[in-house]
């Protein structure tokens, strides 16, 4: 007769203590393509590149139309993800290059706080596969991912066409031959040395089922996996499998085989029971190479492409992945950026942003979770050491232009250009005499951005033999 009681005491305690439990903290994984085009996917209307899985990721999630990484190359680009600052406040927009080189001393500085410094202390596991490409770690250990809060890392120090053994044949463009054989790029477990050189053709299947490894053993906790594809960076690669699968050349190939890991994930992520709990983030690190010709990838309609601050060399694809808590087939046409991922991630993690230095991101999470939440970024700065261009809502004042991969001087326009990205996506159509309380207007908030660019000695003090002189 006892027992009843009892039982339903269980029952009532039970009830209550679920109903205090904070709900489960979602996984978040990042999966950054290298030089991925704007126009490269099948759900951002290549005709001949097929993109399956993306497709069917965007269809199940959000697609953005106007998303910016933060960078019109790789290295600012990727400091920018990993601490949601302009690079000009970490010192990785000052290299003489803009990007690091083999060679290069400088790294991201220890005084940055990454995005798996602050998930792992919330509950966290953290990993990476892929291209690190803040640091090499041959002068210096502190330049290694597992210095800046990966618990384990797969993947290669630098770009893929750094590096080529010495020796090799030149092909017609001077560079070495596309050939595995002549690249020395070497792969890194933690922080040994596991292949030199990597089998390129091999990287993006060895990465998948690194991460595949990642996402299973560590299921029945919170995780962040930042995924960094190596391609389709030129030199291109794809395995046996994918080599001639594509109506595009060997740069479908590549992404078609990029494609198929994005679809690998997923599938693994509903097979697993994860799918509900786990946010998944495509994007690409900047715009196509143009200048690599049939190589290089497609801005689509945009104007110009990767190391241009044209359309082109920032505007990339984007989608959001997460069934039951993303709205299935949403376009969203709000401003974001790269440098959003990191406070969004932090505030689903139940985490805490850092004190005391400028976050330039801005949580989205509101506007994934609700498609009709009104946008949360106003205005974006497209920047390395100097400022080139600002964005608000529709228009795009250009101060200066960097037109293309390798030009030493940009250009500089007095007066300014405007440009209506709404009307004129292509950037052909200057309306600066038209509309001039829209310059007078974004040379103010110009200004206000600009004295909030303060440097910080100490940490430009790491990059010294790469930098070049900082300007706002
Ligand atoms: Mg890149």
């Amino acid at each position: 007769m006892k027992a009843i009681p009892l039982i339903l005491a269980c029952l009532f305690c039970a009830a209550a203590l679920d109903a205090a439990s904070p709900p489960p903290k979602p996984n978040i994984i990042v999966i950054l393509a290298d030089d991925l085009g704007y126009g490269d996917l099948g759900c951002y209307g290549h005709p001949t590149i097929r993109t399956p899985h993306l497709d069917r990721m965007a269809a199940e999630g959000m697609r953005f139309t106007d998303f910016y990484s933060a960078a019109e190359v790789c290295t600012p680009s990727r400091a920018a993800l990993l601490t949601g600052r302009y690079p000009i406040r970490s010192g990785m927009a000052h290299n003489q290059f803009r990007v690091l080189r083999t060679r290069s001393t400088g790294h991201l500085p220890a005084e940055e706080i990454t995005l798996p410094e602050l998930l792992r202390p919330a509950g966290y596991t953290t990993g990476m596969v892929g291209k690190w490409h803040l640091g090499v770690w041959y002068f210096n250990p502190d330049g290694h991912p597992r210095r800046h809060g990966f618990d384990m890392f797969l993947g290669v120090p630098h770009s893929n066409d750094m590096d080529p053994t010495a020796g090799a044949p030149k092909g017609a463009s001077g560079r070495p031959d596309p050939n595995p054989a002549w690249w020395s790029v070497p792969l890194y477990r933690n922080e040994e040395l596991a292949a030199r050189p990597a089998d390129q053709t091999q990287l993006t299947r060895l990465y998948t089922e690194e991460a595949l490894k990642f996402i299973r053993d560590h299921k029945r906790q919170p995780f962040f996996l930042y995924f960094a594809h190596t391609f389709p960076h030129v030199p291109l690669f794809a395995s046996a499998q994918f080599r001639g699968s594509s109506r595009r050349g060997l740069y479908g190939d590549v992404v078609e085989e990029i494609d198929s890991s994005v679809g690998q994930i997923l599938e693994t992520l509903r097979r697993e029971g994860l799918a509900g709990n786990t946010l998944v983030f495509f994007t690409s690190d900047n715009g196509p190479w143009l200048i690599m010709n049939q190589q290089g990838g497609s801005a689509g309609l945009l104007r110009e492409g990767k190391g241009s601050t044209w359309e082109g060399g920032l505007r990339v694809p984007a989608i959001a992945w997460w069934p039951g808590r993303i709205k299935a087939g949403v376009v969203n046409t709000n401003l974001m950026s790269m440098l959003d991922l990191f406070p969004t991630a932090v505030k689903l993690a139940g985490a805490e942003l850092p004190r005391g230095r400028i976050i330039d991101g801005c949580d989205q999470s509101a506007a994934l979770l609700d498609s009709a939440r009104s946008p949360r970024r106003s205005m974006f700065y497209y920047r390395g050491t100097r400022l080139y261009a600002v964005r608000k809502d529709q228009w795009k004042l250009h101060l200066l232009t960097q037109k293309g991969y390798g030009q030493s001087q940009p250009d500089a326009h007095e007066p300014p250009l405007l440009f209506d990205l709404n009307a004129d996506p292509g950037e052909h159509f200057n309306l600066s005499t038209n509309h001039p309380a829209v310059v007078a207007s974004l040379l103010e908030e110009i200004e206000a951005h600009r004295a909030t660019i303060v440097p910080v000695p100490s940490q430009l003090e790491s990059l010294r033999q790469d930098n070049g002189v900082a300007s706002k």
